[in-house]
């Protein structure tokens, strides 16, 4: 079998985690396996070469700030080879721009365009285990760029597609992907088989153990993923295109987002074209926004608009809006940066009645106040204060009797 393991910050957080990980490889080459290794940056280092740069500067320039992060999975790509050398697997290692991992030139976003595996099928068919540095790759103009936190996932499902290979796994540092965070709810229950489309969302709705566009490149490509935990021997969770939980599970799961701010723009000319020019001009600076609410005011000329984005692209937005608020003729712009996001995710509650109400119930019942609401066919989202997340986290999770379905492994 034709296999990418993917290996996260904790798995390979010491010498000692990359020897163990090492051994792990090889047993898996030692069964027959051909092997691609991607791995992380060790431990917290990239937070580190973060606050680095934090020390030098309030504002270091994207490209330069990818220079800076790239260097940590430089670091474990060497480290991972040496390891394997030393129990007698033939490995190289590989950069992102060596695997030839082209990307957008969006500097600290940057989207895999393609992946030229010919020198990965080299190493390969030498018998050499490719170890490939994630979350990098390499602009048309020759910068080197990452892929946002987190990235290294993605960087793995890019190189399972390009290589064709059967299976991709992703080892972390829990046993796969929960009802929620473990960490936050000890009560959560692993779930062994949970579709793309769920997945994505809980990605992309602040569940951190996938990268979320990993998910959507393992759906475009049909790359089978699976997530595991490199510390325990345990069957993991299969993320894949259509499962028996589909029709069992209304909320398959709950993620929550911290990164999150909320702006509104007050009295807002109601005219055609206005909503363009708000987000037209913060998408020309690639700046993402999510829940959009849009209110009706007693006075027809005007209304009311308010939005959530990422509390790292705030000031940049506001910056923007205050320039775009003038120019339509509203009357100014509000902020919170002390919100968070909590949605619900499953691929059965689109047509049953109550879900949406035992959320929000849930939800009085701790005295949270609901900001704003999102849905989708498959999620609701609410924007609450960030001091309450994790209170509000517990009591969905309750809500939804999450901690009695699933699976337990040791
Ligand atoms: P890695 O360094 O291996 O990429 P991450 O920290 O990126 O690991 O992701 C793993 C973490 O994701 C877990 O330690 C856990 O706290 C968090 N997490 C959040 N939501 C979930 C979930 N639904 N299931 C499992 N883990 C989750
Ligand atoms: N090292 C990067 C990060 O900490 C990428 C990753 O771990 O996936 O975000
Ligand atoms: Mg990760």
């Amino acid at each position: 079998m034709l296999v990418v393991k993917k290996f996260g910050g904790t798995s390979v957080g010491s010498p000692e985690r990359v020897k163990h990980v090492a051994n792990l490889i090889k047993r898996s080459v030692q069964s027959g396996n051909k092997v691609v290794v991607v791995v992380s940056a060790m431990g917290d280092s990239t937070d580190h070469l973060v606050s680095l740069a934090g020390q030098i500067t309030n504002n270091p320039s994207p490209r330069e700030m990818d220079v800076l992060l790239s260097t940590g999975e430089q670091v474990s790509i060497a480290l991972m080879v040496m390891a394997l050398n030393e129990i007698g697997i033939d490995a190289i290692s590989f950069t992102g721009w060596q695997a030839n991992i082209k990307t957008t030139c969006v500097h600290e976003k940057a989207r895999v365009l393609s992946i030229d595996p010919k020198l990965l099928l080299n190493a390969l068919d030498e018998g050499k285990v490719p170890v490939i540095a994630g979350f990098q790759g390499v602009a048309e103009d020759n910068s080197i760029t990452t892929l946002g936190r987190g990235g290294s996932d993605t960087t793995a499902v890019a190189v399972a597609a390009a290589i064709k290979a059967d299976l991709c796994e992703i080892y972390t540092d829990v046993k796969g992907v929960f009802t929620t965070d473990p960490r936050v709810v000890k009560e959560a229950r692993q779930i062994m088989t949970v579709t793309y489309d769920e997945m994505m969302e809980l990605a992309l709705l602040g569940a951190k153990v996938l990268h979320p566009r990993s998910v959507e490149l393992a759906k475009h490509y049909g790359v089978v993923l699976k997530v595991l935990s490199s510390f325990d021997d345990c069957p993991g969770t299969e993320v894949r295109e259509v499962t028996d939980m589909e029709n069992r599970n209304v909320v398959t799961g709950i993620a929550f987002d911290e990164d999150v701010a909320k702006v509104g723009i007050i009295k807002v000319p109601d005219r055609p074209g206005i909503a363009y020019k708000i987000f037209g001009s913060l998408a020309e600076e690639n700046i993402n926004v999510d829940v959009i609410v849009q209110s009706i005011s007693p006075d027809t000329n005007f209304t009311e608009m308010a939005f959530t984005l990422s509390l790292k692209d705030l000031h940049k937005a506001l910056k923007i809006l205050e320039v775009v608020s003038k120019e339509i003729g509203a009357q100014g712009v509000v902020y919170d940066d002390k919100v968070a996001k909590v949605s619900i995710v499953g691929a059965g509650m689109g047509d049953r009645p109550g879900v949406a109400a035992t959320m929000f119930k849930a939800l009085a019942d701790v005295n949270i106040n609901l900001q704003m609401v999102s849905t989708s066919e498959i999620k609701i989202s609410c924007i609450i204060a960030r001091e309450d997340v994790k209170k509000a986290v517990k009591a969905v999770h309750d809500a939804f009797n999450l901690d009695k379905e699933g699976f337990s492994c040791g």
